[in-house]
């Protein structure tokens, strides 16, 4: 049976009890509209803890775009659904008053890892993760937390924000859940039109065939023919594609600079914008 719960305190009174008889707690933050790749962090939570609770929450100060936030999908019913299906114990569903009964001020000092990238284009973004993981973190107090590979930089913003807090909370990511031609799944893809879901796989396939370019070019090379295929495929246009070594996140010049570089993108598809990643 899974419990839904809107308010902290009932929520809290449940996870109490189930510390009680010595239950380990495991945590999935999502912003619902789910779909298999949330659920895929669902059932590793399962896997390694006694009891999971997974978040429901579209939270306002990560958005940096009102519009973004205003056509955000909610699907919460069928949210529910899926979650009870996945073997989920307990669903936090609070409303924003719940989370925010005054406004958040905090100012996170996260460093480089929440500057570059996605921290560059989304002024204030990882400050609003950090503000909100934060707080469910201390309402919950899981023993670990579950994220998906798909926002790569958010895992290393949340690692940081945990060492900063001190939190008592293990972070596990997940390996990104893709669609079978390869589009990585997301939410936002909801939003796609029928011509726009054609293209959007490009992005996925392009990173993929540019790993076999490593061989003959540089990284700058590399960032640039990816970003040249790409604005020269219809509806797509990206901001940026940058390598970057996977633990600083600091761009590489060489493929020698990094043991694990990665390149991530961010691209729009249409009005859509999308996120993805690929390991060289
Ligand atoms: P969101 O609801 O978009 O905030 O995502 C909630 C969590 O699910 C985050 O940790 C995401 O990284 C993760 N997630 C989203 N899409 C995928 C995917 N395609 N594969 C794996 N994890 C994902």
């Amino acid at each position: 049976m899974m419990t839904i719960f809107t308010t902290i305190q009932e929520l809290q009174q449940a996870l109490d009890k189930e510390r009680e008889n010595g239950a380990s707690i495991g945590l999935v933050p999502t912003m619902g509209a789910l779909h298999a790749g949330h659920l895929s962090l669902v059932s590793e939570c399962i896997q390694k803890y006694d009891r999971c609770v997974v978040s429901v929450f579209v939270n306002p100060t990560q958005f940096n775009n009102a519009k973004d936030l205003e056509t955000y999908p909610r699907t919460p019913e069928n949210d529910f659904k899926l979650l009870e299906e996945a073997g989920c114990h307990y669903v936090f569903y609070p409303s924003v008053e719940e989370l925010y009964p005054t406004p958040d001020t905090r100012q996170f000092d996260l460093g480089f890892v929440a500057e570059t990238m996605e921290g560059a284009f989304r002024p204030g973004h990882f400050n609003g993760v950090a503000q909100v993981v934060s707080k469910l973190f201390m309402i919950v107090k899981p023993h670990g937390a579950f994220f998906g590979e798909k926002d790569f930089q958010q895992i290393a913003v949340i690692k940081k924000m945990v060492q900063l807090l001190s939190l008592p909370v293990e972070i596990h990511s997940c390996p990104i859940v893709r669609e079978s031609n390869g589009l990585a799944l997301s939410s936002r893809n909801q939003r796609l039109s029928p011509e726009e879901k054609e293209v959007a796989p490009t992005i996925y396939k392009t990173l993929k065939e540019s790993t076999l370019w490593k061989s003959t070019l540089t990284p700058k090379q590399v960032i640039d023919k990816v970003v040249d295929t790409l604005s020269h495929t219809p509806h797509l246009k990206p901001e940026y594609y940058t390598i970057v070594d996977s633990s600083s996140l600091k761009p590489i010049t060489q493929w020698s600079d990094s043991p694990l570089p990665i390149g991530c993108i961010a691209c729009y598809c249409g009005e859509v914008r999308l996120i993805d990643n690929i390991k060289y």
